[in-house]
């Protein structure tokens, strides 16, 4: 059997092994269990993807499995642009929620009139406290998160996974 990746980095849903379906709080990214699934294999290969409809060309975030705006389910995945700009950021400096390390940044982003979506509330990784002001640069980025053991039928197989955030653009 594959082995599971334990949680070093970024959350920490397997205490020595245990607890693995109790405490995850990250997706299961398999086409088993997920019908947005291309979302995190397009993720695994860099991308950040979101769903169009073919019907009425509307764009959803995050993506999804039937159009909001027409009910058509005949949707196709686009790449978004991977920059933004700050427009507001927090810095949780102590008592991050289990699972996240301290300094736990969030940031409200702003993108390009060009870009599908206008704003984006979401996590800053791989930045020090007090690194970031609004106005800056971001840029997307992916990380791996904790393997988990999924069922297929009457078979055990592990899902490897990613999840993503921003992290500042170097100068
Ligand atoms: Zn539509």
């Amino acid at each position: 059997m594959a082995e599971l990746k334990s949680a070093k980095i970024y959350g920490v849903p397997q205490l020595d092994g245990k607890y693995s379906v109790v405490l995850d709080m990250w997706p299961l990214e398999d086409p088993e269990q997920n019908r947005l699934y291309p979302f995190y294999d397009n993720m695994k290969q860099g991308r950040w993807t979101t769903t169009k409809c073919k019907k009425c060309g509307y764009i959803s975030y995050p993506p999804v499995v039937a159009c909001p705006n027409c009910w058509g389910d005949e949707l196709e995945w686009i790449d978004l642009p991977k920059t933004a700009k700050v427009v507001s950021l927090t810095e949780t400096m102590a008592g991050a929620p289990l699972g996240f390390d301290s300094p736990l940044i969030v940031a409200w982003l702003g993108f390009d009139k060009s870009h599908p979506l206008k704003h984006l509330f979401v996590r800053i990784i791989n930045c020090q406290a007090g690194q970031l002001k609004p106005g800056d640069e971001v840029q997307f980025v992916t990380f791996e998160v904790p393997s988990i053991p999924i069922d297929v039928k009457k078979e055990t197989k592990i899902c490897d996974r990613v999840y993503y955030a921003f992290e500042p653009v170097k100068k």
